[in-house]
């Protein structure tokens, strides 16, 4: 049976980084896979006045480096036609009209629409109400559309979008990617919870003593300075990123592995976090700002960022759920720009035995319950190391009697890594697929948004003391602090 998927995509802001960064080389390699073959075609539209062999150029340097031939690679461009277009001029999409249904025929497209919208989201709502005003939408095929980040920048604009979207949209149409919902670990989550007895019989409160989900990058602000200085770290990857992940970890079990069963259950987990009272924020989150390193600037002082900049760069917090899982079990997060490396990884740090029976000085000398003995940590590496790592207590060895951590160890192998769809690709073709399990759902960004709403408008009344941490460190102080004062610490230390 052929794997081949039919559908005209419009890329709206086709001459833009994301696309030129992400999409062209995805829809290449679904190209390559066969997923794409003779019944696609892409528009790709925006205001410069280019011609369609100016735009195949820039798709063929696009895929530069996936040294791919060239033949292939003409053919694929072949496929791809350029409107200039202004998103707020309803001519313009009487002439996207016209060349969709003329590359429906041409291409046999059955009608089925994707429409990407790589721009800025102030855009989303014409360009969405022009799709249904202009009747580009087909009747005989399907019509989707896939939206980036951000999705709003709190819960009312997010809502404002939202309801624009849906004047012309479903929910079922609507695909509002998160990049690391297309993460081969990110998916892991649920398979080794669920896939495993051993895991999803321990994962509760009664065994597990706090998890920690670190996304830390090592780079500072770059070209996206403008947009970052307007959003900061809680808004850019705790709103969505780290709570999509931390509503994977902690969701129950869903009926069938399913769009709508999946959704059900992260919902379900969102609406459990403790939502935070104003007093609460700064005893339960931490905010930083990066100064200058031996050979980094500080964020103040990047291109286009005010020299009185109170953007957070970085940001640590302790986050509850309510719930009989659990219930007095601690998630700590924490992202930031300028830190001590790139990785992203998930800690889940078990109860220490009860009792230590090799050492009964030890119990005796504890009134606590749990022993010097090391907690279990199960740590899945998300990027760029895939796999999973277990810690246990084992016997050292040699005479005598002591215990000493050892690390079970699992990582993909690069070859088989090598050749795993990168998240866009992933994203994509479940779209293709109408399959938006790997994609946000509304009611979780409107949760998401509510929780994290409490906190940016603490921030917003109370002036930090920035910069207060220093490019090469995983953050500020206060976010070591933050663990100390529940008896706890980062797993990851720098
Ligand atoms: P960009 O500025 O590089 O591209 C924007 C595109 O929109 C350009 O093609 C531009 O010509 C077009 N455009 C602007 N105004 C227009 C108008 N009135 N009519 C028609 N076209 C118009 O932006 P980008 O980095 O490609 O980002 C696009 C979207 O993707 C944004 O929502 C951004 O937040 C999101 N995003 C981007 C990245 C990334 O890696 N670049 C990552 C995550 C999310």
């Amino acid at each position: 049976m052929s794997n081949e998927k039919i559908a005209l995509f419009t890329i709206f802001g086709g001459t833009g980084d994301l696309a030129q960064r992400k999409l062209y080389p995805s829809l290449f390699k679904l190209y390559q896979k066969g997923y794409l073959k003779d019944h696609f075609a892409v528009i790709g539209t925006a205001r410069r006045p280019w011609t369609d062999d100016h735009y195949h150029e820039v798709i063929s340097d696009s895929l530069a480096d996936l040294n791919a031939d060239q033949e292939t690679v003409t053919q694929f461009a072949s496929h791809f036609y350029y409107q200039s277009h202004d998103v707020t001029d309803a001519e313009h999409y009487r002439t996207l009209k016209k060349l969709s249904e003329k590359l429906d025929a041409q291409y046999g497209l059955q009608g089925n629409r994707i429409f990407y919208l790589a721009m800025a989201p102030n855009f989303f709502g014409t360009i969405a109400q022009h799709l249904r005003s202009e009747n580009i939408l087909t009747d005989n095929g399907f019509n989707r559309v896939i939206i980036e980040k951000p999705f709003g920048h709190d819960y009312e604009s997010a809502k404002e979008l939202n309801d624009q979207l849906t004047a012309t949209f479903n929910e079922n149409q609507i695909y509002r990617i998160d990049h690391y919902l297309g993460k081969e670990m990110i998916q892991n989550i649920t398979a080794i919870r669920f896939g495993n007895n051993i895991w999803e019989s321990l994962w509760n409160n009664r065994y597990i003593d706090n998890v920690q989900i670190t996304l830390s990058e090592k780079l500072g602000v770059e070209e996206r300075a403008v947009y970052y200085d307007n959003s900061g770290a809680l808004r850019d990857m705790v709103q969505n990123h780290i709570l999509q992940i931390l509503s994977l970890l902690t969701m129950d079990q869903p009926v069938e592995f399913t769009e709508n069963d999946i959704d059900v259950e992260k919902v379900k987990a969102l609406r459990s976090l403790r939502p935070l009272k104003p007093e609460e924020v700064a005893t339960n989150f931490v905010r930083g700002q990066y100064g200058a390193g031996d050979d980094a600037k500080a964020y103040r002082d990047e291109d286009k960022i005010s020299s009185d900049s109170n953007t957070d760069t970085f940001v640590a917090g302790k986050v509850m759920i309510d719930n009989y899982r659990w219930s007095g079990v601690p998630f700590y997060i924490r992202t930031g720009k300028r830190l001590a490396d790139k990785f992203t990884r998930i800690d889940v740090v078990f109860k220490r035995p009860v009792v230590n029976i090799f050492n009964h000085e030890d119990v005796r000398a504890n009134d606590d319950a749990a022993t010097s003995l090391d907690p279990n940590i199960l740590t899945i590496n998300v990027e760029p190391t895939e796999g999973f790592e277990l810690r246990m207590n084992a016997k050292a060895i040699g005479q005598g009697f002591a215990t000493t951590p050892v690390k079970l160890n699992y990582s993909h192998d690069a070859e088989a890594t090598a050749g795993s769809p990168e998240a866009y690709e992933r994203l994509l073709h479940d779209a293709l697929n109408g399959d938006a399990t790997n994609f946000t759902h509304w009611q979780e960004v409107a949760d998401s948004w509510k929780f994290v709403d409490v906190i940016q408008k603490y921030w917003d009344e109370h002036q930090p003391e920035f910069p207060n941490y220093r490019p090469g460190t995983m953050g500020p102080d206060a976010a070591d602090e933050l663990l100390r004062q529940d008896g706890h610490r980062w797993v990851y230390r720098n």
